[in-house]
């Protein structure tokens, strides 16, 4: 039948969802009590009204508000009703009706669509989905997906007036991640040919009002105001040497002297807070029977769903909470109870350096705006306090008001393919929110160009299109893609795979001298004395030889859902490479040539990233930007090799090259000879030994 569906608030009567036909549960009901208590229930009226009304919305409220669980079912709900008067009765309605939310960070996608299907009460991956990148829990009647803003613009590639939406939702713009900026751009032009399409911009900060003004000033914009109790502040005396100590010595004194109430920490990244988190648990133990048990949470985002899902949980036995989060609980995770938040005033970034052309994460010192929502934590179900680990002086003097956005420190290349793909003839004068700077509209339009993705004249080469297909880097994309030409396609794939998942590495911590030697020689078993890219591939490969088998990867302190995840992408990018007629094949084993031409295959779309070690100095320097470089410690290579290919460049308190693999200098002249022309180089050893090479050749 077609008969209108009946939702949330109106169904308390009802006994059946409308979403699948089934009667609700008991867990509906108690949820539903707790839903109507979020402040946006209060405003849903005056938000589904100006929806109504306006084609685009743009709706500011404070982090904890209901903005990611609760609008999107709002304007789901408001559609399904739309739809269903116009066109009573028809079967393809569902499909027309999708609600599309992106969120910046896979985590959130994945948590909070888990969590939206539980208030739906549906099957997370039927009526409510998610899809992030090598993971797509969204089906036939999906109709609500939780998917990442660069997921969204790849869906656009493919079906560029986004048909299968009626709304959109872009969460946690103020984030302004490159994905959401260039949607931004791409929506205002969608919204021309689709006066049907909603969009609702949503966002923590009261950036907003550049929102607003992006679309020309028509979107109205709506504040939920949250329901914030008082936080007090309380700096540093003077400014912090160690941080990290300087953060688990206040927590622990926030657990011995303060009243009852949940702590969280902002850590920078998944080392640094397993170390910390270890380390808070020891001191507290060490205190003995003078304070009570902690439960210590660690949070980010290569953290398996299971374990994020634990910050939600109440601790076991009322025990006071410690979450140690990266900067996901900043605005994107809501954990509710937190009374006592410390900020450190660190947060590890994407930085990118246009000249240099290496971008890098970094820790770096927060924003005032991150350090606003950060104490903002603290107040949202009882009076807080929040510990900044910094001088009040410093806060005035040395924090940035604002983020900068993402797009103005990012490496634009893989942005670019993206976009040429989507149709965006004109990357220079594209109506960026806020553009990036010359050069590094320049630098990634070089890459593309020499990666051969693009033509002189700034079209995309049959290579470029074939590029955009994969879910990689273009330079990773480029080596695949050539692989088949030395033979190796079957191997660069699984080298591909393992690049694109959390390290396969299981380390034990610091205190665990025995295991942490019995890792070491498991991890020297595989390593290969060229490099780690081919020390991948060992690991993949012994993983398959020995069934995949997950005993088998705890002995070897080897991380067995990274491989499940490896093996899963490398079936993904099979298929790719079947589609795009892409040849599988490998060297013989037995053969001198079967690592070598992995090599160079890596190299042939890796040319930009190579170093060269100065004899004079014996240092490495990054070939063409004469970049000091150096071998990151948990490289496998045992030698110092004169020329190395890398994969990242990390910088900490030194620039190192993590990922790297022994190459030779003729093949530089052989593979990539456009690049390294001579004219482009400034003077450097690299270049007088590159051009025997070359000499040698004619
Ligand atoms: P906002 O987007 O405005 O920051 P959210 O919609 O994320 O707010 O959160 C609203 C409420 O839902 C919060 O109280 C939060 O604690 C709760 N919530 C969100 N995700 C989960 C989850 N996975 N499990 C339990 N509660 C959750
Ligand atoms: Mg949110």
């Amino acid at each position: 039948g077609a008969a209108s569906p009946m939702f949330a608030d109106q169904a308390s009567g009802s006994i059946f969802n409308p979403w699948n036909g089934k009667p609700y549960s008991q867990n509906f009901h108690r949820i539903l009590d707790q839903r109507k208590t979020l402040p946006v229930w209060q405003h849903k009226e005056e938000i589904l009204d100006a929806l109504r009304k306006n084609q685009v919305l743009v709706l500011v409220g404070e982090t904890g508000s209901g903005k990611t669980t609760q609008i999107p079912q709002f304007v789901l709900e408001m559609m399904t009703m739309t739809v269903a008067e116009t066109t009573p009765g028809d079967d393809k309605r569902r499909k027309k009706m999708m609600v599309g939310c992106t969120q910046p960070r896979r985590v959130a996608a994945m948590s909070v669509s888990q969590r939206v299907a539980e208030e739906m009460d549906v099957t997370l991956g039927e009526e409510v989905g998610y899809t992030i990148r090598f993971e797509d829990k969204s089906g036939p009647k999906t109709v609500l997906n939780y998917l990442t803003d660069g997921m969204l613009l790849r869906e656009a590639t493919a079906d560029p007036l986004l048909r299968s939406y009626s709304a959109i939702i872009l969460d946690e713009a103020h984030e302004r991640t490159v994905a959401t900026d260039i949607l931004f751009g791409l929506l205002k032009r969608v919204l021309r040919s689709r006066p049907d399409l909603k969009l609702v911009v949503m966002s923590a900060t009261l950036e907003a009002e550049k929102f607003q003004g992006y679309f020309g000033g028509k979107a109205p914009l709506i504040k939920v105001p949250g329901r914030l109790h008082d936080v007090e502040v309380l700096y540093t005396e003077e400014s912090q040497r160690d941080y990290v100590e300087s953060a688990i010595q206040t927590v622990v004194q926030v657990h011995m002297c303060e009243g009852p109430g949940d702590v969280l920490l902002f850590l920078t990244g998944e080392e640094e807070i397993e170390d910390a988190c270890r380390n808070i648990a020891k001191e507290i133990g060490n205190l003995g029977g003078q304070v009570g048990p902690a439960t210590i949470i660690p949070l980010y985002s290569t953290l398996p769903p299971a374990l994020q899902q634990k910050v939600f949980e109440p601790a076991p036995g009322r025990t006071r909470k410690i979450v140690v989060s990266t900067n996901i609980a900043e605005t994107s995770l809501t954990i509710d109870g937190i009374v006592y938040v410390v900020d450190p005033g660190f947060v590890k970034r994407k930085v990118y350096d246009p000249r240099v052309g290496a971008e890098s994460l970094q820790v770096t010192p927060i924003s005032k705006a991150s350090a606003e929502q950060r104490k903002g934590r603290a107040g949202r179900t009882a009076p807080g306090k929040c510990y900044r680990l910094y001088t009040e002086k410093s806060f005035d003097k040395d924090l940035q008001s604002q983020t900068d956005p993402e797009i103005v420190r990012s490496n634009l290349g893989t942005t670019f393919l993206t976009m040429k793909k989507l149709g965006i003839d004109d990357l220079v004068h594209f109506d960026y929110m806020d553009p990036p700077a010359p050069k590094t509209l320049e630098r990634a339009l070089e890459m593309l160009y020499y990666l051969g993705a693009m033509d002189d004249e700034g079209n995309l080469t049959k290579l470029g299109r074939i590029m955009s297909e994969f879910p990689l880097d273009p330079q990773t994309a480029k080596a695949l893609i050539v692989s088949p030409e030395f033979n190796c396609s079957n191997e660069i794939l699984s080298i591909c795979a393992m690049l694109s998942v959390p390290n396969c590495f299981v380390r034990p911590p610091k205190g665990e001298a025995r295991r942490k030697a019995a890792a070491d020689e498991a991890r020297a078993r595989f390593a290969h004395i060229e490099g780690d890219h081919l020390t991948l591939l060992n690991i993949y490969h012994a993983f398959k030889l020995n069934n995949e088998d997950p005993s088998w990867c705890h002995e070897n302190f080897i991380n067995y859902k990274a491989m499940k995840s490896a093996d899963n992408v490398r079936q993904q990018l099979a298929r790719i490479m079947s589609r795009c007629s892409l040849r599988m094949c490998s060297t013989e084993f037995g053969s001198r040539d079967y690592y070598v031409n992995i090599r160079k295959a890596i190299l042939a779309g890796c040319f930009m990233q190579v170093a060269h070690l100065e004899r004079s100095t014996g240092r490495y320097l990054t070939v063409r930007d004469n970049q000091a470089v150096h071998l990151h410690p948990s490289t496998c290579l045992d030698h110092n090799p004169q020329w190395v290919v890398y994969n990242e460049c990390v910088v900490t308190s030194r620039s190192f090259i993590r990922t790297t693999t022994d190459i030779r200098g003729e093949w530089l002249v052989d593979i990539a000879p456009h690049f390294y022309e001579m004219e482009n180089f400034p003077e450097c050893e690299a270049k007088r030994v590159l051009k025997t090479l070359y000499k040698n050749r004619r």
